[in-house]
């Protein structure tokens, strides 16, 4: 992909307090394109996202996010840059609606989503737009966390395992709202253990070992890695 990437990690490391858990991470994520990052549970794919979000401070390397070094950047600065993180357990506000949640955006910038257009693109949020967080299912509050983060005028996605715990005809429709983001231009950097749904969207795959990316191929050859990925990653 010849394209200047967007985000460029070049040797990025990271620690919990002593524990060193990124060793030297390099990716790259291309404006538009769908990155997914694979691996078993513990090897460091959440840690990376966070870390390129700016949620844990102790790090080094580089970030360069649109020509902008992102590595001394606090995290309200991430946000104002156009990079959105959607956690695995998804920081919707609980007690608010859906209305509310998509009214208080964490921060807006230019190019945010209009409520209508976020329900045209969310129709079941429509229909569930007074309803309480708490009184959603897991879809839901997944297409509510995504739909947050579309109102700020986010610029890359980083999106944690959004289909985990999710039933096959709710992966499906997130499958669709992903596939109608990119087509619009959204660049996504994604973790995802489904393969056959992360298959669906991704244009590239990067495979993590022990805190470090061991792999990265095309979407085209996702098929013949299919063996060595099982091994490598167990599911
Ligand atoms: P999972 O799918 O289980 O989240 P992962 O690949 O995303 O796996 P991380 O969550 O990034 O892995 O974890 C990487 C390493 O950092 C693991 O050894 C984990 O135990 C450790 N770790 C994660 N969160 C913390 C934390 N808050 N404090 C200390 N260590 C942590």
């Amino acid at each position: 992909h010849g394209k200047k990437p967007l985000l460029s990690v070049r040797d990025l490391h990271a620690w919990y307090g002593e524990s060193h858990a990124l060793h030297g991470v390099n990716l790259d994520v291309a404006e538009s394109e769908t990155v997914t990052l694979l691996g078993r549970n513990g090897v460091g794919k959440t840690t990376t996202l966070r870390a390129i979000m700016g949620i844990i401070r102790k790090r080094k390397g580089v970030i360069d996010f649109a020509g902008q070094d992102l590595i001394h950047t606090p995290l309200h600065r991430t946000a104002h840059a156009g990079l959105g993180f959607v956690p695995e357990e998804r920081g919707i506000f609980a007690t608010l609606s859906v209305d509310e949640n998509l009214l208080l955006p964490p921060v807006v910038s230019e190019g945010g989503m209009s409520i209508d257009e976020i329900f045209e693109l969310f129709p079941n949020l429509k229909e569930r737009r007074n309803s309480q967080g708490t009184k959603l299912s897991g879809g839901e509050q997944q297409m509510l966390a995504i739909a947050r983060m579309l109102r700020t005028g986010v610029k890359l996605l980083l999106l944690d395992e959004p289909t985990e715990g999710l039933a096959p005809v709710i992966v499906e429709r997130i499958g669709e709202v992903l596939a109608t983001l990119k087509a619009r231009g959204m660049t996504i950097l994604l973790v995802e253990q489904n393969f056959r749904f992360a298959s669906r969207v991704a244009d590239r795959f990067y495979l993590m070992e022990h805190g470090q990316i061991t792999a990265s191929f095309p979407a085209s050859e996702l098929d013949q890695r299919m063996e060595e990925l099982h091994e490598v990653i167990g599911v």
